[in-house]
């Protein structure tokens, strides 16, 4: 193996769990489940995720920006259709379907080709209100969909509220496809035409609140760059944050903030040094990362799993006080990637 090998972080992403995922998904959709690659398929990969996606049936993605859909489309080829959830203005971008999210955008659209139309069913964030349907223009129409608020909390009213308004939106657009379900609202039962799931492939628990049904995706594996021993009352890392309580042997990797091992694991964050748990010690660093490896066998050039199957991406959010969509968007751009 040559330098590189042992002093840069591999993120080593399992494109077989995410089509087992995205099957399972299947299973429990009466209808057709596209994928959400918005942000680089959640920092996994548009181009890589979005193929295997393809090659193992699924027709339909979903982006948020226009300049991500262009880059899919030349990615995938011709067939799949790729829609563009933030929209985008007639003679923009070529190959990708806008979803139209305002009134405004409808009449731009009006007569210009086939479009989404996003209707807001409860969330207040992109979409028309249904009461803008009474002047909508003649548009052709591939879906009419809607977002849920508060799918990851099954219990939460504003589910079926949505599902009702969505439910009278589509009545009123009959003969038009259908699409309604994020990853939790496919477990919530919701079903339509097209389910939109996006974290769930990517392993992220859809039912926060109960055991995870989806396979971990990928594994993060930091090389230790560096080991000390440190004495008792030895400060390790900016502002001296953590003050070494006992003799300590510390290991640093190679992953940082810049790396999107965010800072708020500062203190919090544990990783896996041959299975076994190691915390973190003191401040995240921009490159680099102090762990305390105190009674291991651990030599430079060994990994710490940062996150994995048995670090996932969720256990690792709870512990950055965030949730695990922000530790996969976060993924750095310096990992030596590896699809398996
Ligand atoms: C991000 C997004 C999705 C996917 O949501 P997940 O919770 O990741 O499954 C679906 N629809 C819209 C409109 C989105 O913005």
């Amino acid at each position: 193996m040559g330098a590189a090998a042992t002093t840069e972080a591999r993120l080593t992403i399992d494109t077989g769990a995410i089509i087992a995922n995205w099957r399972a998904l299947g299973a429990r959709h009466a209808a057709a489940v596209a994928g959400v690659l918005k942000a680089d398929a959640y920092g996994l990969g548009a181009a890589p995720v979005g193929r295997a996606l393809r090659d193992a049936g699924c027709a339909h993605f979903f982006v948020a920006h226009a300049a991500e859909g262009v880059a899919l489309r030349a990615a995938l080829g011709p067939g799949p259709m790729i829609a563009v959830l933030n929209g985008f203005a007639p003679g923009d971008a070529t190959g990708v379907l806008p979803v139209v999210n305002t009134l405004e955008m409808a009449q731009a659209w009006s007569g210009r080709g086939p479009v989404l139309l996003h209707v807001d069913t409860g969330m207040a964030r992109l979409g028309l209100d249904a009461a803008m349907l009474d002047t909508l223009p003649p548009l052709d129409l591939r879906y009419v969909m809607s977002h849920l608020a508060c799918a990851d909390e099954p219990a939460h009213p504003l589910n079926a509220v949505q599902r009702a308004r969505f439910a009278a939106v589509a009545a009123r657009l009959p003969g038009v496809a259908t699409s309604l379900a994020n990853s939790s609202g496919i477990f919530l039962g919701y079903a339509s035409n097209l389910a939109r799931p996006g974290a769930a492939l990517y392993g992220i628990n859809p039912q926060p609140a109960g055991a995870n049904p989806m396979r971990c995706v990928l594994r993060l594996d930091a090389p230790i760059l560096q080991l000390r021993d440190v004495p008792a009352g030895t400060p390790v890392g900016y502002g001296a944050a953590w003050v070494a309580p006992r003799d300590s042997r510390i290991g640093i990797v190679a992953a940082g903030y810049a790396d999107g091992y965010l800072r708020s694991l500062s203190g919090r964050g544990v990783g896996l040094l041959a299975g076994r748990p190691v915390p973190v010690v003191g401040r995240v660093s921009m490159d680099l990362t102090a762990f305390d490896v105190t009674g291991m066998a651990a030599r430079a050039g060994d990994a710490i799993t940062l996150i994995g199957p048995d670090n996932p991406p969720d256990a690792v959010a709870a512990r950055a006080g965030t949730i695990g969509y922000e530790i996969l968007t976060a993924l750095g751009a310096r990992y030596r990637r590896r699809y398996a």
